[in-house]
């Protein structure tokens, strides 16, 4: 078996907490095969890239490069997440494009792969993640790297049109070309990636889920959808369910539904337009209004970026209205909370709550509505409310889909989830339940490593799931 080399913006090392179902995902698939992760530390140094921090453990090495202040702004606060990070979530509107950014990014691609093409060994398989890296293998090609690369892409990928409206596009996107296999989310990125290649690039497609890139390289991409480690988020719920924290959230409720919502503060989330149809469903339904409480956990993300501060001041406004506006004595309509919790813990709180409203305007994937379903006691399961631009409605058709931008649509999705019978909560949960039981963190990681592994499979092994049905 070929080693593996994962190379990412971030590195998971063994004595950090690990977060997340993708750095441990990331670290199975190094021990089976034994191999190295490279990243950025974390750290501000003088100058990018001139050491190599190594650490090793058992048969993976752990290899990290700091950032010079500059670099990290262009590259990281600047280029990934003021321009690239809005434009795949469909914010034309927010994207700050900066010729000066745009070179850092490259000149920090640049420093990677210098010091990736030292490491790997000629029979690695390397693996990129994310929109940080797209340029990285042809950087390596350039550098003489003749390996297998695998890219997998953690965003949505917007509709050519929007693609286009990035200066300089062609330069970053046909860059894509280099990988062996480039992998999506969802049927929608893929469809998006073609028609880029196709329209703008005046690339072929072949058969296979192969495009010929203008230049004649040959290149596959195809539709992984991430998940969770559902046994492990199923094992987690169930330990949760009686501890101190959930009790006194269960008993703070008082005989009241809770709703829950957790996300990352970020404008992709749609939290004003959720707060806002959750207002609706209070003005519109008197009877709701002693019958429900609304916990929205929302860690603050990416603080650096003036946007994101923003977004926290307008929902600390939004979130004092509403409240200011509904709010009795002995009942508050939004928790707002601006904590990170550990997984665990959310764990038992999404178990509580009779409805997870997931409500994001554009998601990649959106793991947390995949753990709200996991979290659930089969027996008496609650509603996830989900929008239709999340990656995960393209497998969890059997939620209540909504437009996140029709706030009449959301606040009546929740009154149906409310009123929901038990009959129909479970049929609705056995469906979503058995996708994730199908296709979990495991399955997707294997999944992307046997296709670029077997690049003769043919296109329909390119797609791990077909776009499930909906219940209406
Ligand atoms: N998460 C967490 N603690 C929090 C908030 C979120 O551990 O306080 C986790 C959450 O359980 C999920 C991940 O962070 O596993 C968020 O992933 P998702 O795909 O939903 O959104 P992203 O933040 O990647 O855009």
């Amino acid at each position: 078996m070929s080693r593996l080399v994962v190379i990412s913006n971030r590195v998971a090392l063994p004595k950090q907490t690990q977060t997340g179902g993708l750095a441990s995902a990331m670290n199975a698939a190094l021990q089976e095969r034994g191999g190295l992760w490279f990243g950025w530390s974390g750290n501000i140094g003088k100058e990018s890239g001139t050491e190599l921090h190594e650490v090793t453990e058992r048969n993976i090495s752990y290899a990290t490069i700091d950032l010079s202040r500059k670099d990290h702004d262009e590259y990281y606060a600047g280029f990934a997440n003021r321009a690239l990070w809005p434009l795949f979530h469909y914010r034309g509107d927010l994207v700050d494009y900066r010729r000066d950014h745009m070179e850092g990014y490259f000149r920090v691609n640049a420093v990677f792969a210098d010091n990736v093409a030292r490491l790997i060994q000629p029979n690695d398989t390397i693996w990129v993640q994310d929109y940080h890296l797209i340029p990285l293998a042809q950087l390596l090609r350039d550098r003489g790297v003749r390996n297998r690369i695998g890219f997998f892409l953690h965003t949505p990928l917007p509709a050519a049109g929007l693609m286009i409206t990035l200066p300089r596009h062609r330069e970053l996107f046909e860059s894509l070309a280099s990988y062996d296999l480039v992998g999506l989310h969802t049927h929608r990125d893929l469809r998006a990636l073609e028609d880029y290649f196709l329209h703008e690039l005046g690339a072929a497609m072949r058969t296979g889920g192969r495009i010929r890139a203008a230049n004649g390289r040959l290149f596959r991409a195809g539709v992984f959808p991430i998940s969770i480690d559902t046994a492990e988020v199923v094992e987690l719920a169930h330990r949760t369910e009686d501890t101190g924290d959930v009790a006194r959230l269960r008993h703070s409720l008082d005989g009241r539904e809770l709703i829950i919502g957790v996300d990352r503060l970020d404008y992709s989330k749609g939290l004003p337009q959720r707060f806002e149809a959750f207002a609706r469903l209070l003005r519109d339904n008197e009877e709701m209004r002693r019958r429900v409480s609304f916990l929205q956990i929302a860690p603050p993300s990416r603080s650096e970026v003036p946007e994101y501060r923003q977004i926290r001041r307008d929902l600390e406004r939004s979130a004092g209205h509403i409240n200011g506006q509904f709010a009795e004595p002995d009942w508050v309509p939004i928790r707002y909370v601006n904590k990170s919790y550990p997984q665990k813990m959310l764990a038992g709180y999404f178990r509580v709550a009779r409805v997870g409203l997931v409500t994001p305007l554009r998601d990649g994937m959106n793991l947390v509505a995949k753990e709200y379903i996991a979290c659930q006691d089969p027996k008496d399961p609650g509603v996830l409310v989900l929008s239709r631009f999340a990656g995960a409605a393209q497998e969890l058709g059997a939620a209540l889909l909504v437009n996140p931008n029709d706030l009449d649509d959301v606040a009546e999705a929740l009154k149906r989830a409310l009123d929901m019978s038990l009959k129909e909560r479970r049929q609705r949960w056995d469906a979503s339940m058995e996708v994730l039981e199908n296709n979990d963190i495991t399955r997707w990681r294997n999944a992307f490593l046997e296709a670029l592994m077997h690049p003769a499979r043919n296109a329909s092994d390119l797609a791990t799931t077909a776009p499930a049905e909906t219940i209406s």
